[in-house]
């Protein structure tokens, strides 16, 4: 059996810097306002609620549902050929955001709208890791 070929990595830019680095650390954190104190994804130099460039990246609760899904059958990059099929999700946080990411531990056809998820994190190398989520209290 061949080596999976690891997924591609990200490539922060400034504003997504901190995002990956609490990623790297198996934590989930997202710009939130000081102003009008609203959290935000993905990462942006000002809030999109207020226009405010005052803000801090903070925890999140990791806890959310899915507010939509399509499972990918067709392999579009060669580090998810052994992936397919898999599930790209839109998951809606407790905290308001929405993150475009993979469901993962379930299989594609038992994932629904409105399912409780929670955020595991896979460790592409040493330096990178992605967040994805899982059915919630699964493990
Ligand atoms: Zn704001």
């Amino acid at each position: 059996m061949s080596d999976i070929i690891p997924r591609p990595k990200p490539r922060p830019g400034p504003e997504s810097l901190p995002y990956w680095q609490a990623a790297r650390e198996h934590r989930l954190s997202l710009p939130k306002c000081d102003n009008c104190e609203k959290f935000w994804f993905p990462p942006s130099a000002s809030c999109p609620h207020c226009l405010s460039s005052q803000f801090s990246f903070l925890p999140v609760s990791g806890f959310g549902k899915v507010f939509s899904h399509v499972t990918f059958h067709r392999v579009y990059r060669a580090a998810f050929a052994e992936r397919v099929p898999y599930v790209v999700a839109l998951v809606e946080l407790e905290e308001g955001p929405r993150l475009l990411t993979n469901i993962v531990g379930i299989k594609p056809e038992d994932v629904t709208c409105e399912m409780p998820v929670e955020v595991v994190f896979e460790d592409i190398d040493a330096e990178a890791s992605i967040p994805l989520f899982r059915p919630r209290g699964s493990c």
